[in-house]
């Protein structure tokens, strides 16, 4: 369960094997309903019928639903044998071979029309996913039909575009990477590099949309956040770090990590989310924040947690899990239904009206609904979440010259080391060892006063030598205030508790009307647990109950806001 693994750079993954718990119990949702729920919608809406020959359904990039989808089989057949996944991925492997032209094209929407339309056609973006689902199977199984259409196809992109040309939609050059990671093969990686130094040549027509869309109006590494189309941007983010650490290219690293930081401090909302805008998924400009208004795809929460990801392992440094931590609790888990059978495609942080239950028996409209939808017209989003939470195990920790080195605290197992713990729910982490051995562990930002082995240890990194720890990490509940510049949110707190944030939701409060809504922030939020990790807060004229953002809208149609008025 590796998607990433650099041969150079600062940390190396290991595998969390999760027990229970919060995210093992989403995986476990992941296998049973979300994945078969995946299988059942691609086929219905015609993804697998356009590789059977008929006439073509679905939006022009639907390839690429069918290979995030059997990625998602292969990291969750990693993890644990399915006989009814593996019929599912071999006849997608037969599919895929069958389509695929004597030179390796292969696309159900264009072959005839090969790269006709660099700017929207997506068949890079489509052979990018190809290739990350071959990658999952070559490491959790071996080569198989799949894996051979998938080098095909790569070692016809390298022929192809030796010269120019890049996709509007970046993701081949991350799966480039790695398919050379897989492989050893350096072609791949040249290829990976062409692509990231041609953007902004310019290298793609220009559009209505403007060249920013495809971050294409500048070269990379001259930019000074992430900009256009949020998706594309982190998608572009994640390759290029994967090729400047694998070309040893410092300038291009430092430049991303640069953009990062602007781009966190400035264009991402307190819930880990990024793309402020509905009109081009854009990332909007500096604190255009508005909670209403939020689009926070789904997808882009994947690709910036797998972009903080790429930037631990390159650096090392603590506040890069402390931000996926924030966007794994707060979009990635947001978007499934707690009966895995439905997907917030955005993630507003404020509905002012109640939704409308979307139908069943089609799909909705991108972004259209209120509520989470089975499948979507554009239908990226779940197929992310399947192959996220199947992969999951793979983003958690790490090792280097025998140490440790434990990012998100789960319940489970990592080889000999067991680590027991109740959270998010609780701060109690303990972490036992066959033997002496050297753990680092990483306290959250969040966690003013956690301790180790009853000893004060501040937000960071801290490493130490035993068989036995045991961190306490408080979860005193908190009112964050917005930046001031943030004029959408001024005068606004929102309450957190651990790594998750916490909404108001309409449902559970004695009126539906939260546009009133007041809290006295003057003191911290009192706790009353009524569930896990349910908690109420006792205002002067109402009671108000909080809880937990990422499951909101799981009962019925409600008003709900992450940001409230304090007097
Ligand atoms: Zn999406």
């Amino acid at each position: 369960m590796k998607p990433v693994i650099p041969s150079r750079g600062t940390l190396e993954p290991t595998v969390f094997a999760f027990d229970g718990g919060f995210w093992g119990e989403r995986q476990e949702l992941n296998r049973s309903a979300i994945l078969p729920h995946a299988h059942e919608w691609i086929e219905r809406v015609g993804c697998l019928d356009n590789f059977r020959g008929k006439p073509f359904r679905g939006p022009l990039f639907a390839d690429s639903d069918v290979y995030k989808h059997f990625e998602g089989l292969a990291w969750e057949t990693g993890r644990r044998p399915d006989a009814t996944f593996e019929a599912w991925m071999e006849e997608i492997g037969a599919l895929a071979a069958a389509n695929q032209d004597a030179d390796g094209y292969l696309n159900t929407r264009y072959r005839d029309a090969r790269y006709s339309d660099l700017e929207w056609g997506h068949e890079l973006y489509s052979y990018g996913h190809l290739i990350q689902a071959a990658v999952a199977r070559l490491r959790t199984h071996g080569e198989d039909e799949l894996t051979q259409v998938a080098r095909r196809a790569a070692d016809h992109v390298c022929r192809q575009f030796a010269r120019d040309g890049v996709c509007g939609h970046p993701e081949i050059e991350l799966a480039l990477v790695e398919l050379y990671r897989a492989t050893g093969a350096e072609r791949y990686l040249h290829t990976a590099k062409a692509f990231v130094d041609r953007r902004g040549g310019p290298a793609l027509r220009d559009t209505p949309r403007g060249r920013a869309y495809f971050q294409d109006e500048q070269p990379l590494r001259a930019a000074k956040a992430f900009r256009g189309h949020a998706v594309r941007a982190l998608y572009l983010a994640c390759g290029a770090v994967d090729v400047a650490v694998e070309t040893g290219d410092e300038e291009l690293l430092a430049a991303i990590i640069a953009q990062w930081e602007h781009t966190i401090a400035r264009r991402t909302y307190v819930t880990g989310g990024m793309g402020s805008r509905h009109s081009d998924e854009d990332f909007g400009e500096d604190f255009e924040l508005p909670s209403d208004r939020a689009y926070s795809e789904t997808c882009a929460g994947v690709a910036s947690v797998m972009l903080c990801w790429r930037l631990l392992l390159a650096t090392g440094e603590a506040r890069f899990a402390d931000q996926a931590e924030r966007t794994l609790y707060n979009v990635v888990a947001t978007s499934p239904a707690q009966d895995g059978r439905a997907f917030f495609y955005a993630n507003p942080l404020h509905q002012r009206v109640p939704g409308e239950i979307p139908p069943t028996d089609r799909e909705s409209p991108r972004a259209g609904t209120s509520t989470r939808a089975p499948w979507f017209t554009v239908s990226c989003c779940p197929t992310n979440i399947g192959r996220t939470l199947a992969s999951l195990s793979g983003y958690l920790a790490t090792s280097r010259d025998g140490t440790l080195q434990i990012h998100q605290y789960a319940n489970g197992t990592i080889d000999d080391v067991r680590v027991t713990t109740d959270y998010p729910w609780a701060g109690a982490v303990t972490v036992q060892a066959d033997r002496e051995r050297t753990i680092s562990l990483r306290v959250p930002a969040w966690a003013r006063g956690a301790t180790l082995n009853g000893e004060p240890v501040a937000p960071g990194s801290v490493t130490t030598r035993g068989r036995e720890w045991r961190l306490d990490l408080p979860m005193t509940p908190r009112w964050t205030r917005p930046d001031p510049r943030v004029d959408a949110i001024r005068g606004c707190v929102a309450a957190e508790r651990g790594p998750l944030v916490y909404c108001l939701e309409s449902i559970d409060q004695q009126h539906d009307d939260l546009d009133g809504v007041r809290v006295d922030a003057s003191a911290p939020p009192s706790e009353e647990m009524t569930a896990p990790g349910e908690f109420l807060f006792v205002s002067e004229d109402a009671t108000l109950q909080f809880s937990p953002y990422h499951s909101w809208g799981n009962r019925g149609p409600s008003t709900m806001r992450v940001w409230t008025p304090h007097t």
